[in-house]
């Protein structure tokens, strides 16, 4: 099936505005897709109603919107009912409600088990349950390129396990974790199993119920939607076992003055006035990408990532960060110039219209396992094309001869 980047490309404004950028900053936030964009304008001009509390008109026309967004959500993740969405601000939101609300029925004695390669979003929520509850953290051992050495899951996933939290993909290396290893490791000891879906939900749809995990968490910029906004999937079962973390108003059954009793999720987990135009504009980004053909869209991604993979290899002083084979691998790239700092390259790079990000990538624990400091990291979508590679490469010809 042909993909043309050029024309994916005109459905995002901002892109479609400046010719002459190379967006190679994916991993950190999707450029706004049109579709998204839209129904947030059609939203806040026809719809624009606090929901989920008013019975005048206008209000279930928001309410309507909202409950719409979410089963797109669903749709896109093939989660088995609507209900099991809550919306969040993003996938950071997600992972703390987990820690608080699951986090609270553990304490001395339990463990979770995560891994060095994590996002700091997906690390320090379990370090401060630590902290709060005396957990003890467990760390899946990872193998030299970076990905988790699934071979030696019982080093970490005991009897006293009761959550593993691990990355669908890894920022900085793209590696994508091979889930159903994990999760029958931890089925076998009862443990839950989440999984950070930040980098993975924007390379095509998810099937949650195929993961076979409790919890998904994922952030609506990296997906072309607007910021603000992301959700936690979570099987009934898991959900309907936690207690609420935020409280307000929204996620109540009744209030008195001596007790309150909780809504049923996902409102239990909504406290307070969701972001519901970006909410809307998530749905609408995600009915978008479903309807697209992923099997062309991520052979496009990957045959750029790979072209970027093997030219940096023949550059003089280039290290290269992660898997060097495409299997299982998103788009993302990440490296070090010899003796160059990784902000320096990001900013030469920038004169060149190339933007990709430089740094730990929030990821320190994984800097410090492949003992670098930072990385410059280059991420692609679906719009980016054969000149952002040819980009790139100049550019980084420019810093070699610039900064050596
Ligand atoms: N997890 C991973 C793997 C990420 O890459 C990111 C963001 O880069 C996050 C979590 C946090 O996402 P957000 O900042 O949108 O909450």
């Amino acid at each position: 099936m042909s993909f043309h980047p050029a024309e994916w490309r005109k459905h995002f404004p901002l892109l479609a505005n400046d010719s002459r950028l190379h967006y190679l900053d994916n991993a950190a936030t999707g450029q706004l897709c049109e579709a998204a964009l839209d129904a947030v304008t059609h939203h806040e001009l026809t719809h624009r109603a606090n929901v989920l509390r008013g019975t005048y008109r206008l209000a279930e026309l928001a309410d309507a919107a909202y409950e719409n967004a979410r089963r797109q959500t669903a749709a896109y993740l093939n989660a088995a009912s609507a209900d099991e969405v809550v919306f969040t601000s993003g996938a950071t939101a997600s992972i703390n409600l987990v820690a608080h609300a699951f986090g609270e029925t553990l304490g001395a004695g339990d463990e979770v088990a995560l891994s060095l390669a994590e996002h700091h979003s997906n690390f320090v929520p379990w370090q401060m349950l630590r902290e709060r509850r005396g957990v003890t953290l467990r760390f899946l051992p990872l193998a030299a390129d970076g990905r988790l050495d699934l071979n030696r899951l019982d080093e970490a996933i005991t009897p006293r396990c009761r959550l593993v939290a691990v990355t669908h993909a890894s920022n900085v290396t793209g590696a994508v974790t091979d889930l159903a290893p994990i999760v029958a490791a931890a089925r076998a000891v009862g443990a839950r199993v989440l999984a950070d879906g930040a980098q993975a939900a924007q390379h095509g749809p998810v099937d949650v119920q195929a993961l076979g995990v409790d919890f998904y968490a994922f952030s609506g910029h990296k997906a072309f939607a607007p910021t603000g906004v992301g959700a936690l999937w979570g099987a009934a079962r898991a959900l309907d076992a936690l207690p609420p973390f935020l409280g307000g108003g929204g996620m109540i059954g009744r209030v008195t003055a001596a007790e309150t009793s909780y809504a049923a999720p996902p409102r239990r987990f909504e406290a307070g006035t969701p972001p519901i135009a970006q909410a809307v504009g998530l749905g609408a980004a995600l009915d978008w990408l479903h309807a697209q053909s992923w099997l062309a869209l991520r052979a496009h991604t990957a045959q750029l990532a790979r072209r970027l993979l093997d030219e940096l290899a023949a550059l003089p002083g280039l290290a290269l960060l992660g898997p060097r084979d495409f299997q299982a691998r998103l788009p993302v790239v990440a490296f070090n110039l010899d003796g160059i700092h990784p902000h320096d390259v990001c900013q030469l790079l920038d004169q060149h219209g190339v933007a990709v990000r430089g740094g730990h990538h929030c990821a320190q624990p994984l800097m410090d396992f492949f003992g670098v400091p930072g990385a410059v990291r280059a991420s692609f979508a679906p719009y980016n094309t054969e000149a952002d590679v040819d980009a790139l490469l100049a550019g980084l010809k420019d810093v070699m001869k610039k900064l050596r």
